[in-house]
This record gives structure tokens, sequence and C-alpha cells, in this order.
């Protein structure tokens, strides 16, 4: 589609409903950077848990735009939020007190062990905050003059240079050296090399300044945290004065049928970051932290559009629709219906499966390493079968609907990925 076009349909959908015009995904391919090996998809419309792609077919969406689309597509409260925003106010800088950016804060400080918030656009931005939030608590509070951040293997923090660094998997850092000094990675949920890399690290003198840990690894192939490592990590952290960084951008905001990862640990972070189901599909990220920790001051740190009353009137708009609805409820008892389903067909094809794993609305059927086929190949089977679902590497396919899910939806959903997974096997 050429900018022209484009724009006349825009201009025209001012009036009019838009045009549905056909596709061209070679143009589009000359345009766009080639950042993404697309599939060949082109989607138009959504309402609730279902998608049309520009050929008019549908889709059951257990993708929710990667964990985002809290409420689903064009969701009543959505609609209005959107509109009634953009027309009263959407963008004035943080040179003025924002009030909707005080609500959503106030509302994030209520439901959370959180004191204050910083708000920025994405999840990347967000671990950004932390980390130079744990930096400066470093410097400052403890004299340490080269902190270094204790990651996971197999995480995932961000594309920024500094999470890209902080992201345990070198396939995302290929070419993209020198990285950013001051990161160390153990395995996720082992104990013990994590105190062996404190004991190094900490040999001379203290250098750690914080471990920043997922509570369940999504895009490293949905891997829950383990409750007793986690409790550990916490008392190492109290006891030695680092900070407890929790990634939340995929699992916060009720995702795992409770408000936050952490509850599923019994523990409290110092600091956590939220982003991917904030804004229900809308930019926003958000750092966290104690009173204890909030050591930024003005001009430490700043983001033009972060906070903004368009995407905080919206976040509270999702997060307020969470709680009056019940929708982490209903995370809660929809992931119990979804895990027991992809047990069956776990249990039906033994070959072919390991294990299901997850916690609420985030969930992963975890594929044997010796079959002929990978995640993306059931993805595929199950876009034919009319289920978007997606990678979370190449053993893992993973499922996270919006959380207003129903039970007919996840019997549905079931069902198409069944049909799928019976045309990959002999
Ligand atoms: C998606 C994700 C990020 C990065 O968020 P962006 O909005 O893409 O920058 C960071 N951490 C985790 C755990 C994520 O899932």
């Amino acid at each position: 589609m050429s900018l022209k076009t484009l724009v006349n349909s825009a201009l025209k959908s001012v009036s009019a409903p838009p045009v549905q015009e056909s596709f061209d995904p070679i143009a589009f391919d000359q345009a766009v950077m080639t950042t993404y090996s697309r599939f060949p998809l082109a989607i138009d419309r959504g309402q609730g848990c279902h998608l049309w792609d520009t050929e008019g077919r549908e889709y059951l969406d257990f993708v929710a735009g990667i964990a985002t689309c809290t409420l689903g597509h064009s969701h009543p409260v959505m609609v209005s939020v959107v509109s009634q925003q953009i027309q009263k106010l959407h963008h004035v800088s943080n040179l003025y007190y924002i009030p909707e950016q005080g609500a959503l804060a106030q509302w994030l400080v209520d439901h959370s062990c959180a004191d204050k918030v910083f708000f920025c656009n994405s999840g990347a931005e967000a671990n950004e905050g932390a980390i130079k939030l744990a930096r400066k608590y470093a410097h400052t509070r403890r004299g340490i003059q080269t902190p270094v951040i204790i990651t996971a293997q197999a995480s995932f923090h961000g594309r920024t240079l500094a999470t890209v660094t902080a992201t345990g998997q070198a396939k995302y850092q290929k070419h993209f050296d020198p990285l950013m000094p001051g990161f160390h990675y153990v395995p996720y949920n082992d104990l013990a090399a994590l105190e062996g890399a404190i004991a190094t690290l900490d040999a001379d003198q203290p250098q750690v300044a914080a471990i920043l840990l997922e509570p369940l690894q999504g895009e490293g192939g949905v891997r829950p945290g383990d409750r007793t490592y986690f409790q550990a990590v916490r008392q190492i952290c109290s006891d030695r004065n680092i900070l407890l960084i929790l990634d939340e951008v995929q699992v916060g905001v009720g995702r795992t049928g409770q408000y936050w990862g952490y509850e599923h640990l019994g523990i409290e972070p110092d600091v956590f970051t939220l982003a991917k189901g904030l804004g229900g599909g809308i930019p926003i990220g958000a750092t966290l932290c104690k009173d204890a920790y909030a050591v930024f001051e003005p001009g430490d740190h700043a983001s033009t559009f972060g906070g903004n009353p368009f995407a905080c009137g919206v976040a509270l708009a999702v997060c307020q629709t969470l709680e009056s609805a019940g929708l982490v409820a209903n995370a809660r008892h929809q992931g119990e219906r979804l895990r027991a389903g992809l047990q069956q067909i776990c249990d039906r094809y033994p070959q072919a499966f390991a294990e299901v794993r997850g916690w609420g609305l985030i969930n992963g059927l975890v594929i044997n390493p010796e079959m002929a086929f990978t995640s993306i190949d059931v993805v595929k089977a199950a876009m034919t079968a009319g289920l978007l679902i997606v990678p979370a590497g190449p053993q893992v396919v993973r499922l996270v609907p919006p959380l207003i899910l129903s039970a007919t939806e996840v019997q549905q959903g079931m069902e198409k990925l069944d049909c799928a997974i019976a045309t990959l096997l002999p």
C-alpha cells in the first residue's frame, strides 16, 4: 500500500468506516526494516478474543499482541476510554502535573508492594530505569564504584543495549558488542550457582548491586520460578543490601491469575517493572520500587512521552476493569481449564510433548527434543486451523490469550490445537 493510499484511507475513515484494500506484503517488506520474519498473515480487525485477516478469515487469538491485550480487542471500556481521553487531552510532557499519571500510580501503589512509580513507554525502558536505579543506589548508598547486576541465563529483558546485555541469551547479543559492562549471568532456579557467583564477585569488595530475575521466564520458554529458590534469593538480598529486581513485564497485571508474579513466589521485590499488559495494548511501561530505593532526583531520569495522559488514562481503565470484572480470578480459572486441556493433548501424544507448564493465562506446551518439528511448525499448523499462538524458543509453544477468555473459547482453542498437531504427526 503506498503512502498516498494510506493517508487517503485514514482521511476517509474520519467520516466513514475504513475501506478494506488488498494488502501487498512485497511493498511492506520493501519499506519496513526486516527485523521480524513475519507469518504470511495481515490482521484487519478484532473483537474480544477473535481476529479477522484481510481475506476475512477468522482466528481465535491466544497471542493477544504478545500478552498485551489484557481486555482483548475492541473492548467497550477500551473504545470509550481511548476516545474520551483523546478528546480531552493526550500529551503535555512532565513539565506539568498529569492527574491521570497520579491516579494510575496510586492504583498501582494501592494494589502492589511498591510505594513509588516511574512511567515510560515499553518493557525495555522500564528495565533500563530499574538498572539505573540500582546503579545509583549502589554508588550513593553503598559506595560501590563498579556495580554488577546478576541476571539469569535464558532470561529476556529487552532490546536496548543495557537490557539486551542483561538478557542472558547470546542470540540476541550477536554483532551488538561491545556490550554494557556490569552484568553477570547465572542459571535460573539454581541457588548454589547464585551463591557461588556472589561469593566470587564480592570476594575482595562488595560489587553485586542487584539481582534481576523474571518471576517466570517468558521468552526463555515459559519456565516458572521456583518458590524455594526465590525465597532464598530474597533472604540473600535482604542480608547483603542487594536490590531484588523482578521483571514483571510479561507476567504482571493479572496474567498469572494473581496481580503480580511475585505473589506466586511468596516474596516481595524491592523494585519491579511492568509494561506488556498494563495498557491493554496501548504502549506504556513502569518502574516501581519501595520508598527506601527511590533514589532518583530531578534530572536523573526522564521520558518525554512517559506517563502521558492518554496512556495513563487508558491503563487506569484497564486496571480498574481488571478489578471490577474479576479478570484476575478469571485468568486463574480459565488458566486451570487451559492447562487441563493442554495436559490432555500432552497425554494423547506422549511421544511429541514433554510437559505443560505455566501460571494463570501464561502457559507453555513443551515439545520433546527428539521430535522432527519445532514450535514454529506447531504455530503455523495452528494458524491454518484458525488458532493464533506464539513460540517461546524452538521447543516451547506459548499460549497467552486475553484475560477475558471464556470457558467456551478455551474449549475451541484446544480443539483447534489438537487438529493442528494431528496434521504434524505421521
Ligand atoms: C517483552 C519483554 C520485555 C521487553 O519489553 P518491550 O516492550 O518489548 O521493550 C522485557 N522483559 C520481559 C520479561 C518481556 O517479556
